[in-house]
């Protein structure tokens, strides 16, 4: 175990709101307790990226962030071996344990994927004192409540004060699912609380917001005052889908709605089988490839039909090399075939890294009143990718061989 102080928020205050249209977006200033501090939008370290980055030798670089937060999965059936508290718990507590000690140089948070549970009950205090257990945690998560906006606040306060005298944040989950009386009041709640610093941090279960419009609303209307950083949990990992081989990068869209960060749901555990290697770069299967120029993912064995120059990105792992470069440093094995899973783990690293870079032009568009400039930037940017020449090749031969 490593002994390190974790990483407290001390402060949070809003920075920037791009007021000019319907397309918005907000930047934050986080002071975290050690001195540091950083700006949001934030790209969060997920416990996919810690797992990827330690399959994949080839890649020696960091995981840059400064906020980690850790998904744990606690639904049907290992919902019910938790309720029971057996084993369950304790395997959740070393999960929780492991990645910390990987994080503990940033803000780091658990986001409990879990159904609503009684505060009153025996569960309640189980999930709390397992979280407050964990020495490299800054913040533990205050799951879904099964109770009254009143009940829900008087919870709150209890873990805030347990919390704090572990010296961790308290993190609550709200859902954007929750009928509009009830999200409202709960949001009310914490923003109250966030201007006295009790909470510097909610995780924001998500919802469609085609379909939980005036939820969302209800968030970007407290744009000015909740001075905690809005998490999206469970946000999907894909956007829309554009084309055969495109989807939006979900990222993008949310952060219109004041949406601070976000982080995409954890799937069951499972062994890890690694996939059977391949040949040529066009059997790779399903792995996507995210491209920031046109906020899209690309279904990644398609790139080498694209490899044309115009598609480059300047991360570590890409360093404006072709999909067939990347391919041939990061999974080529010395008996000449592809490793699949190789593959795929650097495509998380490089959404991980290539991501980051691009909020650094998302904050001075923010601030610039700009963002419906730059939303406007990518669509045509993506527009002009799909009518491309080369694009429409695949199309016809999505599997063309060199
Ligand atoms: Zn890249």
């Amino acid at each position: 175990m490593l002994m390190v102080n974790p990483r407290i928020i001390a402060k949070v205050k809003v920075k920037d709101t791009d007021e000019s249209t319907g397309i918005r977006g907000r930047t934050l200033n986080v002071q975290v307790r050690n001195g540091q501090s950083f700006d949001t939008p934030s790209k969060p370290v997920v416990i996919k990226d810690f797992k990827a980055k330690a399959r994949n030798p080839h890649y020696r670089g960091k995981l840059p962030g400064d906020l980690a937060v850790l998904p744990e999965y606690i639904e049907g059936r290992i919902f019910e071996e938790y309720l029971h508290e057996n084993g369950r718990v304790n395997k959740i507590h070393r999960d929780l344990s492991q990645y910390s000690d990987s994080s503990s140089f940033m803000v780091n948070v658990p986001s409990l994927q879990m159904k609503p549970i009684n505060p009153g009950k025996s569960i309640a205090m189980v999930t709390l004192k397992m979280q407050l257990d964990v020495p490299t945690l800054s913040g533990i998560c205050m799951p879904l409540l099964e109770a009254s906006a009143a009940d829900y606040g008087k919870a709150l306060e209890y873990w805030i004060k347990m919390s704090d005298e572990c010296g961790k944040m308290c993190v609550p989950q709200i859902s954007v699912s929750e009928d509009v009386p009830t999200f409202e009041a709960k949001l009310d709640n914490i923003t109250e609380l966030s201007k006295t610093g009790a909470v510097s941090m909610v995780d924001v279960v998500y919802g469609d917001p085609r379909k939980f419009r005036h939820q969302y609303g209800m968030l970007w209307e407290k744009r000015n005052e909740l001075e905690a950083i809005v998490h999206c949990s469970k946000a999907p990992a894909k956007g829309d889908r554009v084309c055969d081989y495109m989807n939006t990068h979900p990222v993008y869209d949310m952060l219109l709605y004041g949406i601070d960060s976000m982080s995409a749901p954890r799937s069951p555990p499972r062994p890890f089988f690694p996939k059977k290697d391949c040949t040529e770069v066009a059997d790779i299967e399903k792995y996507e490839w995210a491209d920031q120029g046109t906020a899209s993912m690309i279904l990644g064995n398609h790139w080498e039909s694209v490899d044309g120059g115009h598609l480059t990105c300047s991360c570590p792992i890409c360093r404006g090399r072709s999909q067939s470069e990347i391919v041939e440093t990061y999974s080529r094995k010395t008996d000449g075939c592809i490793d699949q899973s190789a593959m795929k783990d650097v495509s998380l690293i490089h959404d991980h890294l290539s991501f980051t870079e691009e909020l650094g032009p998302i904050r001075k568009r923010i601030k610039g009143h700009d963002m419906a400039g730059y939303r406007k930037g990518k669509i045509d940017a993506r527009n002009k990718f799909i009518s491309s020449a080369s694009f429409g090749d695949i199309r016809q031969f999505p599997k063309r061989r060199s």
